[in-house]
């Protein structure tokens, strides 16, 4: 328990020096998991949590952390899932293959049934996936697929699944796995030798749970290996759910006896939640958060993201980051740079030069080659400036080569296109509106 009186001294020193709002919010989750070689392990519950203390509280929590002689100890973090495969790991109930490179699987305890938060997008995704988890193995829906895009609860169902199957029955060996984790175990153990440690994990499984199915894609071997694993539990009548990005029958690169196993069992769809959907989500992890968020700031969230739940809830967070840590009451406008904050993030990683560049030639009607080439026509060098502005808004190129895009063009001329937008045409209203509302088209356009 050494590590328990170290954190609580560190504990008691930090609450004298942050304030207790933030003190409640970025420390009193933080769990003090072992000490060894003079290291600390903390668990932090999720990776924005961890980046967030490392970059707001890291040096205070250094300053704190120190041995009977005031002597600063070391400190190791841990995200909260890691922490449970180790836990796991020793767990006796749970098998433990000894030479597979990475502990068993974990089973995410934040995500139940009891969280997920229903709608007519996924009511029958969740309504089937509760009735497996009640009765695994016992009806015709084996396997069980729940497919869908990005961000809309596959892999919290496949979690809140295991979850109540090892409620209700300990004894229960459930193995969630990522289909890119099942193959790089499959591929460590021939190379080391030990498929015998690998075909046990997954054949001694009672639920079988497969994420992401789509990455067996092109994957050979492995397919020919998950085929056997599938076989032998199906014949034991042993549950199997798989999750993937769209209906199995039209998933290309995988084998056909593979595919037609899949659609043996029941396959429903998970949809984008509707607005009404969207507002349920955003007030339960609103309250869950200990967040007070009036209706009409909810609504504008639901209004501006549609689609993806994970993004709904990052804003959650930077709201709660923000109210918490600046004190900042959490009214429209912080609501609404949140709101561009996420959706510039998102569009950050996915857009390219000419990605923008054909949005305002479709636009404009001005044809691409034209925007980009050396016409000095008025309304075509406006038009160009406020591309190249919107490539450095829109996009993370670097100046040069925007330039390079446009023609070859020097990247002090992408600089003064920039200014002149920015001091000269955004006093328009026109341009303005003009700039905003194609930053919001193609966010939206992104997710
Ligand atoms: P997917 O696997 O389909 O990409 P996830 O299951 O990872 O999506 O969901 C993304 C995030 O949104 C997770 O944090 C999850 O808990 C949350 N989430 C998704 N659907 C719901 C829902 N219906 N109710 C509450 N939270 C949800
Ligand atoms: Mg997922």
């Amino acid at each position: 328990m050494i590590h328990q009186e170290i954190w609580d001294t560190a504990k008691a020193s930090l609450k004298k020096d942050i304030p207790s709002h933030a003190f409640n919010t970025w420390i009193v989750p933080i769990r003090p998991v072992a000490f060894s070689d003079n290291k600390l392990l903390l668990e932090v519950p999720n990776q924005f949590f961890f980046e967030w203390l490392d970059t707001h509280y890291k040096e205070i929590i250094e300053k704190k952390v120190v041995d009977k002689k005031g002597k600063r100890l070391k400190i190791d973090y841990t995200i909260s899932a890691e922490t449970k495969r180790i836990k796991n790991e020793a767990d006796d109930e749970v098998y433990k293959p000894k030479h597979l490179e990475r502990p068993p699987a974990f089973i995410n305890k934040n995500q139940r049934f009891s969280n997920f938060i229903e709608g007519s997008n996924n009511q029958f995704a969740k309504a089937a996936a509760a009735s497996i988890a009640k009765n695994p193995g016992a009806s015709n829906y084996n396997p069980l697929v729940i497919y869908g895009g990005v961000g809309l609860g596959k892999t919290h169902l496949l979690h809140a699944i295991g979850n109540l199957v090892m409620s209700n029955e300990k004894k229960r060996r459930v193995v969630l796995e990522t289909s890119e984790r099942f193959t790089q175990e499959f591929i460590n153990s021939i190379q080391k030798n030990i498929t015998e440690d690998f075909t046990k994990k997954y054949r001694k499984a009672d639920v079988l749970l497969i994420d992401d199915i789509q990455f067996f894609k092109g994957k050979e071997q492995t397919q020919e290996q998950f085929f056997h694993t599938f076989n032998e539990l199906h014949q034991l009548n042993k549950q199997i759910v798989l999750s993937a990005d769209t209906y199995p029958g039209d998933m290309e690169g995988l084998q056909e006896r593979l595919v037609s196993r899949f659609q043996s069992g029941l396959s429903v769809d998970i949809q984008p939640p509707d607005f009404e959907t969207r507002v349920a989500i955003l007030l339960e992890k609103a309250q869950q958060n200990g967040l007070e968020l009036s209706y009409d700031l909810v609504e504008l969230i639901a209004t501006h993201i549609k689609t993806n739940i994970r993004v709904l809830e990052g804003i959650i967070i930077r709201l709660l980051a923000n109210s918490s840590l600046y004190g900042k009451e959490i009214d429209r406008e912080l609501v609404e740079k949140v709101i561009r904050e996420k959706l510039g993030n998102e569009m950050v990683l996915e857009l390219s030069i000419e990605d923008v560049v054909k949005k305002v030639s479709e636009i404009r009607s001005i044809p691409m080659k034209v925007l980009i080439g050396p016409s000095r026509r008025r309304e075509i060098v406006k038009t160009r400036h406020l591309a190249m502005y919107l490539c450095r808004e829109l996009t993370n190129n670097t100046l040069t080569s925007v330039g390079l895009f446009f023609g070859g063009r020097d990247h002090t001329t992408v600089l003064h296109a920039c200014s002149q937008v920015e001091k000269v045409y955004k006093k328009k209203k026109a341009v303005s509106k003009f700039i905003s509302q194609i930053s919001k088209d193609m966010s939206v356009a992104n997710f």
